[in-house]
């Protein structure tokens, strides 16, 4: 059975546009069994913009550069520059 799924207009929390919540997305949401959005596609981009700047923000107030550069040193691998490639291929190979 199918239940017909009709675009729907849904009002932002934040900027209260109202924005279209395709009948695309909405299968989407509901094969992800994730929650009807509140927020436009622009607000929720923008918070999470927000988000990683904050982030970012905070990795530098608690790490200072020196130790940082230690850090990065003795975890990554090797070969600098490359590694993420490698482990990506990596991942690949092992399936
Ligand atoms: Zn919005």
């Amino acid at each position: 059975m199918v239940t017909e799924l009709v675009d729907k207009e849904i009002f932002c929390q934040d900027c209260k546009e109202p924005f279209v919540f395709s009948k695309g997305e909405q299968s989407f949401f509901l094969s992800k069994n994730f929650a009807v959005p509140k927020r436009c596609p622009d607000c929720r981009k923008s918070r999470r913009k927000v988000d990683r700047k904050k982030r970012n923000q905070f990795l530098k107030e608690v790490a200072p550069e020196g130790v940082t550069d230690e850090t990065a040193k003795s975890v990554s691998s090797p070969a600098p520059g490359s590694y993420s490639e490698a482990s990506s291929n990596e991942e690949e190979e092992k399936t």
